[in-house]
């Protein structure tokens, strides 16, 4: 016969079994943990579902922050026609609801689910939730708790961000992050602007926001005006303890990390919109954050490995070089070059001996150019195909000659000269001169 004691620890532990299977507030399903970390807990593992993605030690800021991130991407405005991330929208809300309120939090750290569910239909709360995921949301957000489809709803403007991204970096991809200083909703007040969450209907305009001014124009004819409330400034609403953090203000400026992913051989000035990311207000619903991917001028900071192709330039999916030779090599052939690509592979360009390169001259070297860029990025699905390099050669002449290098040259040029001639009269193609302007029809070598 089992004792009482293990009577209430065989309860316990079918409680816990019973815990495991509801999904857990903190943690993010596996299947979309990719913004947070994927910490699990020794006395957690099994079948578990997760919710907000944090630590069980996680701080109130780490939950907003998280609840911020989750219930953006997992909106239905976001994703319409898609049930499952209806559901994880709510579940996000209902995650947040609970551990955002210390008693609540405690009660679910100590009882899980059933606790929670419990204390809400003994203080009389509807059990089972009862809170409006919408209304959460607007209270981060701003306006209706919606993405600014309903019509009418104010929408604050959108924010131009250039972000300047060096060459090396549209042909690998990359990511990246800058910072900007962003308008947030206050998180100590919650944008109420209040210290305490007290808010009073404005005294001096009774929450109209608008006060009647009755002004004389003549003796006898006055002139009615609406005019905003200055007391409260035109909301109605007063608070009587101003939130230390904003002070009233309900929003503050602040230095905002921005993750920017460059995607292989994207357009140069193309566009990447964070949707709704712009200065947030409770008045509005936040416009697009617009960032506009520029590019940088080289600079030594972002060629570490000193490769050739940080100078490369670059026209649509395509890249030109320069290349100098010397006479020798232009006229004689046998040289090599390799060039160092934005990858650190090398590009072979040469010539075999008695192969003659035009000053001007240009080389189309295919697949060395910019990877196209793809929307599917580097998907397994996606073979990367790549434009052209050009490299053009500017033959440099020696501006100096060595005295017996001179005559020597002299010599063979003299010894061949009318016996080999070059007829450019000939090879121009041009028309045929009258007789008096050209007196020899032998050019020199
Ligand atoms: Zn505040
Ligand atoms: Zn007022």
């Amino acid at each position: 016969m089992l004792s009482r004691g293990g009577l209430t620890s065989l309860f316990l532990l079918l409680l816990v079994q019973l815990a495991v299977c509801i999904e857990d507030y903190y943690k993010v399903r596996t299947d979309y943990t990719e913004l947070f970390n994927r910490r699990w807990q020794s006395s957690h593992k099994g079948r578990r579902m997760q919710v907000l993605g944090v630590d069980r030690q996680a701080t109130d800021k780490q939950l907003k922050s998280a609840y911020r991130q989750l219930s953006k991407k997992y909106h239905p405005d976001k994703n319409p026609g898609d049930d499952s991330a209806h559901d994880k929208f709510v579940e996000v809300s209902e995650a947040y609801d609970v551990l955002s309120d210390s008693e609540m939090r405690q009660i679910y750290d100590r009882y899980g689910h059933d606790g929670v569910k419990q204390h809400k239909s003994s203080s009389g709360g509807a059990s089972g939730g009862g809170h409006d995921p919408f209304d959460l949301f607007s209270r981060f957000f701003g306006g209706h708790g919606h993405f600014g489809r309903s019509p009418g709803e104010p929408r604050g403007h959108n924010v131009e961000v250039k972000v300047g991204i060096s060459l090396r970096d549209f042909y690998n991809g990359a990511t990246t992050e800058f910072q900007w200083n962003r308008q947030h909703i206050c998180e100590a007040c919650e944008g109420t602007g209040s210290a305490d969450g007290q808010v009073e209907t404005c005294s001096a305009c009774n929450g109209h926001g608008v006060r009647i001014v009755k002004q004389q124009l003549a003796p006898g004819m006055f002139q009615q005006m609406q005019m905003r409330c200055d007391a409260c400034g035109g909301r109605g609403k007063s608070i009587k303890h101003k939130c230390p953090v904003c002070q009233g203000q309900r929003v503050e400026r602040k230095l905002t990390t921005v993750h920017l992913q460059v995607g292989r051989g994207a357009h140069r000035d193309s566009r990447v919109v964070y949707e709704n990311e712009a200065d947030e207000s409770p008045d509005w619903v936040a416009g697009d954050l617009v960032v506009t991917l520029a590019e940088k001028a080289p600079a030594p900071e972002d060629n570490p490995d000193h490769v050739d192709g940080a100078y490369f330039r670059r026209k649509g999916d395509d890249l030109y070089w320069t290349e100098v030779l010397s006479l020798r090599e232009a006229w004689m052939g046998g040289w090599t070059r390799n060039l160092t690509h934005l990858d650190n592979h090398v590009v072979r360009l040469g010539r075999p001996r008695g192969k003659v390169v035009q000053n001007g001259h240009v080389d189309t070297i295919p697949g060395e150019g910019m990877p196209r860029w793809h929307e599917q990025g580097d998907s397994v699905y996606h073979e990367h195909e790549f434009g052209n390099l050009y490299v053009s050669y500017e033959v440099i002449l020696p501006d100096q000659m060595d005295a017996k290098m001179e005559k020597e040259f002299w010599d063979l040029w003299e010894k061949w000269r009318g016996k080999n001639g070059v007829d450019l009269q000939k090879d121009s193609g041009r028309p045929e001169v009258p007789p008096s302007s050209s007196s020899s029809s032998r050019d020199e070598l």
